[in-house]
C-alpha cells in the first residue's frame, strides 16, 4: 500500500457497496504494520462500525487433517443457496512460531472462491497471537460493514489460538474425528469448555458407525460440565463435509442457538463482554509494542540481557530500568 494511494473515503465507500476490491484493500491497511498506516486503519474501521455488527460470527477449529476448509465449503454454500454472503478469515498463529502456516492455501475451498456471495481472506501475520486476533478482529467489522452476513473464523489449536477466536465469535464449533474408542483422550479440556458445538466430521462410508459411537461418548461427557451462564448444553452432532450430510443440520443448531442466546440476553452481553475484552487486549499490544520497537528501548534492552547474562543486575532492577526509561522517552 502506497501512501498516496490511500483515500479512506474511497475504500469506505467501497466497502458499503460492497465492493470486494475495497474490502480487500481495507483489510491490507488494517493488517498493515507500518506505525503511519495506524491512525488511517482506525479511522476507516470507525466509519465502518456503525454500519457493523449485524452479523453472526461462527468460530471453527480442529486439528489440521480433520476438515475444516471442506466443512467450512459446505456449510458456506449451503448459506449462500439460503441467500446469506459469507466471509471467511483466519487466525493462524503457527506462522510466528514454526514460519509456516498450518491452515495454508484456501484456495482449497474452490467453490466458495468462486462464488460472488463468498469472501476469503487468509490468515494475517504477525509475531504474535495477540497481534494477529487483533487484525483479525478489526478485519470483521471491515466484512460486517460490507454487508456479510455470517462470519466464520477458522483457527487451529496454536498455542491459545482457539482462546483468542472464541474471544471473538457468537458461536464455537469444535471439529473432531472418530477415533478408536477414547475419543476424549488428547483433547484440551479447555476446548471442550469453550465449545458450543462438537460436530464428529467424516462420517461417511465405513466411518458411519465409529461417528456415532464417539458422538454418544462426547455427549456422556458433556454432562459432566456444568451449564453455562448461556443455559445451553453443547450440542454434539455427525456430519460428513465431503457428502454434505449433516451440514444443514449444523446450521439449525447455530440458529438454535442464537434464538436462545437472543431470548435471554446472553448474546448482547457476550458481545459487549468481548468488547471489554478487546480494549484490554488492545491495550496491552499497543504498549508492548511501542515498548518493544522503541528504538533506545532496543538499545538499553540489549544491553540489560547482557547485563544479566554477566550476573550485573537482576532482572527486577534491569525491567525497572527500562521502563522508567520507557516512561521517560
Ligand atoms: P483441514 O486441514 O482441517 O482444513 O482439512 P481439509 O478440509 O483440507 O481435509 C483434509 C482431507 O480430508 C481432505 O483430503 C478432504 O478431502 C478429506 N475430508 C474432509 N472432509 C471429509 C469428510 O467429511 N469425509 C471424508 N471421507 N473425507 C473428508
Amino acid at each position: 500500500l502506497q501512501q498516496k494511494e490511500i483515500s479512506i473515503s474511497d475504500i469506505f465507500e467501497g466497502i458499503i457497496t460492497q465492493n470486494t476490491a475495497a474490502l480487500s484493500k481495507g483489510i491490507t491497511l488494517v493488517e498493515s504494520t507500518q506505525q503511519k498506516h495506524s491512525a488511517k486503519t482506525q479511522e476507516l474501521i470507525e466509519k465502518c462500525l456503525p454500519h457493523a455488527n449485524k452479523s453472526i460470527r461462527i468460530g471453527i477449529t480442529g486439528v489440521p487433517g480433520v476438515g475444516k476448509s471442506t466443512f467450512i465449503e459446505a456449510l458456506g454454500n449451503v448459506l449462500i443457496e439460503k441467500g446469506k454472503k459469507v466471509a471467511v478469515l483466519a487466525v493462524d498463529p503457527s506462522s510466528t512460531i514454526s514460519g509456516g502456516s498450518i491452515l495454508g492455501d484456501k484456495t482449497r475451498m474452490e467453490s466458495l472462491v468462486r462464488s460472488k456471495e463468498a469472501f476469503i481472506r487468509p490468515s494475517p501475520s504477525g509475531n504474535s497471537l495477540g497481534g494477529v486476533a487483533q487484525k483479525t478482529r478489526e478485519s470483521i467489522i471491515l466484512c460486517e460493514a460490507a454487508g456479510y452476513d455470517v462470519i466464520i473464523i477458522e483457527t487451529v489449536g496454536v498455542g491459545q489460538s482457539e482462546t483468542a477466536v472464541h474471544s471473538m465469535v457468537d458461536f464455537f464449533l469444535l471439529l473432531k474425528l472418530a477415533g478408536a474408542g477414547d475419543e476424549l483422550q488428547g483433547i484440551k479440556r479447555g476446548i471442550i469448555e469453550m465449545a458450543d458445538a462438537i460436530v464428529i466430521n467424516k462420517a461417511d462410508g465405513d466411518n458411519v458407525k465409529r461417528a456415532r459411537e464417539a458422538k454418544n461418548q462426547f455427549k456422556k461427557a458433556l454432562h459432566l460440565y456444568p451449564i453455562g451462564e448461556n443455559a445451553w448444553t453443547p450440542q454434539v452432532l455427525t456430519c460428513s463435509a465431503l457428502t454434505k450430510n449433516g451440514i444443514e443440520e449444523v446450521w439449525e443448531l447455530v440458529l438454535n442457538y442464537l434464538e436462545i442466546s437472543a431470548s435471554n440476553g446472553y448474546f448482547e452481553k457476550n458481545r459487549t463482554e468481548q468488547n471489554k475484552f478487546w480494549l484490554l487486549q488492545t491495550i496491552e499490544e499497543q504498549l508492548k509494542s511501542s515498548f518493544y520497537n522503541h528504538p533506545e528501548i532496543k538499545k538499553a534492552l540489549s544491553d540489560q540481557l547482557d547485563a544479566i547474562q554477566k550476573h550485573q543486575i537482576t532482572p527486577f532492577t534491569a525491567a525497572k530500568y527500562l521502563l522508567d526509561k520507557h516512561k521517560n522517552s
